[in-house]
């Protein structure tokens, strides 16, 4: 039987699925929800972006993120095509309407004549018959612990924190702004992505207290050592320094007040709009793990918010991930039963935009195997192989940690010797990735796999 089965279908598993059906194989996502839920997902569609609503930079030439986008573009992923559709304006970034992009993920799937869902949980390892594995960061906990059963080490865990979202009509717009940093004027647009909420001195300081002396949830011992730098809780942040987050997401460059466009502000809290209607905004890097009552009081004293009312409140969350580079082959699959490939954040790479990007690969691999072929290994030049082969031998098993896309992981441009700025280095990366993945694409498309 040649039909290839995906646990999962969230962002890896929707683009594996894609990619394999396109490809002519029969593909059965098996996804839990909304049968069984986890405590981020709020939905029963494929493919929920449980916390930002952001696939961060879209730009191809000098961010390893826009040039993971790029890729995933030319090989006709399904993700990037969803997010393109249903972009929301936000300068540089991807963002997009969540619903409308699961919705449209799960319909286009649906739709598609070689892809059929079951709904319910997997529970065991499968024996026979093709399978992926791309159950993401909050695998279900039977699943989990048959892995742990077949790997014999504990899969690794860490805690991540979410963002909490405001309804945009209880923001006090006599007091926040409408503006994106570095926005020169035009600033009463409607469609403008970014809210600003303005701080004096004094108020940052006490903001600073309230956040330090407010109630938290408590880590066991050990728990903290995975918090991956980029998605700090704010009161961890506020604990490194009391000037932390006005050098980080309170940064008030680049914008200006005009309810009061003599004096600077202090600090700035930025809230992004979170859906097409314009109706959420979330509170720009404020994941955190206070405690419900905590959030609400302490939030409640940023200038603008007084009256905010939230639709979601921050929260923590596990991270469920393998130690890949001790697990799994070269093409990702698990080196004791190698009819099971894994995919996605489970595989230990981080971020919606670098699992769905796995996803596009061990879909594709799949396909090919289930054809009776293997495909070349991609170049370790591209985003999309520079991941795989991180997570699958590049990096330290002792050491291994969840990663994003980041040009670090490129066999460097300048090994020969001389070097040059950053932003001429980074062009070098991109357009060098961008030959070697259409190369790469156009060795594997070949007319005998699309046909069948
Ligand atoms: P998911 O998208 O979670 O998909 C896994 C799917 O498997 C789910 O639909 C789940 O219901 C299903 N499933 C689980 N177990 C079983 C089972 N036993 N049987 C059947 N189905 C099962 N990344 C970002 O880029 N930006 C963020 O802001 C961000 N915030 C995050 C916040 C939280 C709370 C979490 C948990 C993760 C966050 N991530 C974020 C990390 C990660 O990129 C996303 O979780 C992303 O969705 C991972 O894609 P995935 O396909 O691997 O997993």
């Amino acid at each position: 039987d040649k039909t290839l089965h995906i646990i999962g279908g969230g962002l890896a598993g929707s683009e594996a699925a894609w990619q394999a059906a396109n490809l002519g194989i029969k593909v059965v996502i098996h996804e839990m929800r909304p049968k069984v839920e986890t405590f981020a997902h709020k939905t029963g569609h494929l493919a929920e972006m449980v916390c930002s609503n952001s696939f961060r930079s879209d730009d191809s030439e000098q961010n390893a993120v826009g040039l993971l986008h790029w890729e995933m573009r030319q090989a006709g992923g399904l993700i990037m095509e969803m997010g393109d559709r249903h972009r929301l304006p936000a300068g540089g970034a991807l963002a997009v309407d969540r619903d409308a992009f699961a919705q449209g993920v799960t319909q286009r799937l649906t739709a598609h004549p070689n892809v059929s869902v079951e709904y319910g949980e997997i529970t065991e390892l499968p024996t026979d018959g093709f399978w992926i594995i791309a159950t993401g960061p909050l695998t279900s906990g039977t699943l989990a612990e048959a892995i742990r059963r077949e790997t014999g080490e504990d899969a690794l865990a860490f805690f991540d924190a979410i963002a909490p979202i405001v309804y945009a009509e209880s923001i006090n717009m006599d007091v926040a702004w409408r503006q994106s940093r570095y926005d020169k004027g035009e600033t009463e647009d409607e469609r403008t992505a970014y809210l600003n909420c303005p701080m004096t001195k004094d108020q940052y300081e006490a903001f600073i207290d309230a956040l330090l002396a407010a109630d938290k949830t408590e880590f066991k011992e050990g728990e903290t050592a995975g918090y991956f730098d980029g998605c700090l809780p704010i009161e961890v942040m506020a604990e490194r320094g009391r000037e932390t987050l006005r050098f980080g997401p309170m940064k008030p460059i680049g914008l200006t007040n005009p309810h009061n466009p003599e004096t600077k502000a202090y600090a700035v809290v930025q809230l992004r709009r979170d859906n097409a209607l314009g109706t959420l905004y979330n509170i720009v890097g404020f994941q955190t793990k206070m405690k419900y009552g905590a959030q609400t009081e302490v939030f409640r004293t940023i200038p603008g918010l007084e009256e905010a009312s939230f639709a979601r409140l921050g929260g923590i969350h596990r991270n469920t991930f393998l130690n890949s580079p001790r697990f799994l082959d070269a093409e990702m699959r698990l080196k004791s039963r190698p009819n099971i490939r894994f995919a996605g954040q489970i595989t230990g790479v981080e971020g919606y935009v670098e699992s769905a990007a796995m996803g596009l690969l061990a879909g594709r691999m799949a396909a090919a195997e289930s054809n009776g072929r293997r495909l070349p290994s991609v170049p370790d030049t591209t985003a999309i192989g520079a991941l795989v082969t991180h997570i699958t031998g590049g990096a330290d098993a002792k050491t291994f940690q969840p990663m994003n896309v980041n040009f670090g992981l490129f066999p460097p441009v300048d090994a020969k010797g001389g070097r040059r700025g950053r932003r001429d280095r980074y062009k070098a990366y991109t357009d060098r990735a961008k030959s070697d993945w259409q190369g790469w694409l156009e060795s594997v498309d070949t007319p005998e796999i699309a046909a069948q």
